[in-house]
């Protein structure tokens, strides 16, 4: 097990402002979720030697959670939103480093080919910065992806990208297996619904629904779509939930052009964003719209899939790939992505508390960061650290 210092070299400094100080260690920290974000930042803390508890109202990657699905794209193409591809960079290392340590495999590398229909400006934008963090981008010719992918009908696409080290993550898998390694550590981990007070000062004590609390030196809330109900003055609407439905389709009896040996994870950049994973265990044929959809209750929201969205995936898919034109439909997910106003994410201490931090609005594109960004709050919390300003809440006051 590295020591705290070694660690600490490791930390993604580009995103922390000043020097980490370590006498401001807290030495009990309470991290309320267990999804990507706050199971990360536990194992993290673990990491470096915190006294850590970990509450979550139902579980690690639980089906309400938005992290919650099956897979989960990892990519470093982010246009000219260079915090991310750096992010994310730093993100695939410690993945591949998880994955090493704990003998699984979390990330499937599929590659990830982007479609463009006519503006191709987030390609030509995210390849220089992809390059900066030493991720390549191959940019094919129509022709050649015809010859290399004839599973695709490319008509409409006028350019590509390829990003070679993409792939996917199993979401729901990981989340549980990174609280395990984290309780191997020394974490505590419990079933219970915090139910804070909105501090107005240091925060000493958690409320759990149903009687009890919890003491702590410092609280990280890492509550993905539930984070504006639990913080309504300082979070409130500035993370949204809103409902996306996802389908599995299946290839025709032995037809094996539709799993990962043979096709890689896919992004249609037309007029709407449509994506979709080949493979996965044999779950089939996953697509899924990014466009953010209806507002949506986390807790009670009905998540059968409707009508018009499996008709929507379908006629695309009759369009693209035209061999699962009738394809039968294996499954549906409704999930939700917790946006934040400007799709950044929020890494931020309450405004009325200096040991209450606020993680979230991941946004519809939060999974893949969880290793970066729980070791960059880790950090934060135990050195005492300033985020980027990118990420915290007085972004929004200045708009
Ligand atoms: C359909 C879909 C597709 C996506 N695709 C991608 C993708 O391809 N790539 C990518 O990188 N990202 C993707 N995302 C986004 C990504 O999944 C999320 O941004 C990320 O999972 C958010 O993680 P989180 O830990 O912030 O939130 P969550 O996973 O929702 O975790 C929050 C946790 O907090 C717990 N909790 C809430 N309130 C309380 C309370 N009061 N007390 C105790 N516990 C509480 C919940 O039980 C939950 O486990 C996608 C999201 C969706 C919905």
């Amino acid at each position: 097990m590295p020591t705290r210092r070694t660690v600490l070299k490791l930390a993604t400094a580009p995103f922390l402002l000043g020097a980490p100080a370590f006498h401001a260690q807290p030495r009990h920290v309470v991290v309320v979720g267990a999804g990507a974000f706050g199971s990360w930042t536990a194992l993290w803390l673990a990491r470096r030697g915190a006294r850590v508890t970990i509450v979550d109202a139902w579980g690690p990657g639980n089906m309400r959670s938005s992290s919650g699905g099956e897979t989960r794209v990892i990519r470093g193409s982010y246009g000219d939103r260079a915090i991310y591809t750096r992010m994310a960079a730093r993100a695939l290392r410690l993945w591949r480093e998880y994955e090493q340590e704990s003998a699984r495999r979390f990330f499937v590398r599929t590659g990830a080919l982007w479609m463009f229909g006519t503006d191709d400006t987030f390609a030509t934008t995210s390849a220089r910065l992809m390059a900066a963090e030493g991720l390549p981008a191959e940019r094919p010719t129509l022709e050649e992806a015809r010859q290399r992918w004839p599973q695709i009908d490319f008509t409409g696409v006028t350019s590509l990208m390829f990003e070679q080290e993409a792939g996917y993550l199993l979401a729901r898998q990981s989340c549980a297996h990174v609280v395990d390694r984290a309780k191997a550590l020394g974490a505590d981990y419990r079933v219970a619904s915090a139910r804070p007070a909105e501090p107005g000062g240091t925060m000493t004590r958690l409320a759990l629904e149903g009687g009890g609390s919890i003491e702590a030196d410092a609280f990280v809330f890492a509550c993905g779509p539930w984070l504006g109900r639990l913080f309504p003055g300082v979070v409130g609407a500035r993370v949204r939930a809103t409902r996306q439905e996802t389908f599995y389709f299946g290839a025709p009896q032995g037809d094996t052009r539709f799993g990962e040996d043979q096709l890689p994870v896919w992004v249609d950049y037309g007029e709407r964003l449509v994506y979709g994973v080949p493979g996965n265990a044999h779950r089939g044929f996953k697509i899924a719209d990014d466009t953010p959809g209806p507002p949506f209750d986390p807790t009670d929201g009905d998540r059968a899939t409707t009508p018009a969205q499996i008709d929507a995936a379908r006629a695309f898919l009759r369009r693209r790939f035209p061999a699962l034109a009738d394809a039968p439909m294996l499954g549906g997910e409704v999930c939700q992505y917790e946006n934040s106003p400007d799709s950044h994410f929020i890494v931020d201490r309450h405004p009325a508390a200096e040991n209450v931090w606020l993680v979230g609005g991941g946004s519809g594109h939060g999974f893949k960061m969880g290793p970066a960004l729980g070791e960059m709050v880790a950090t934060l919390v135990l050195t005492d650290g300033t985020p980027d300003p990118q990420l915290r809440l007085a972004r929004f006051d200045r708009k």
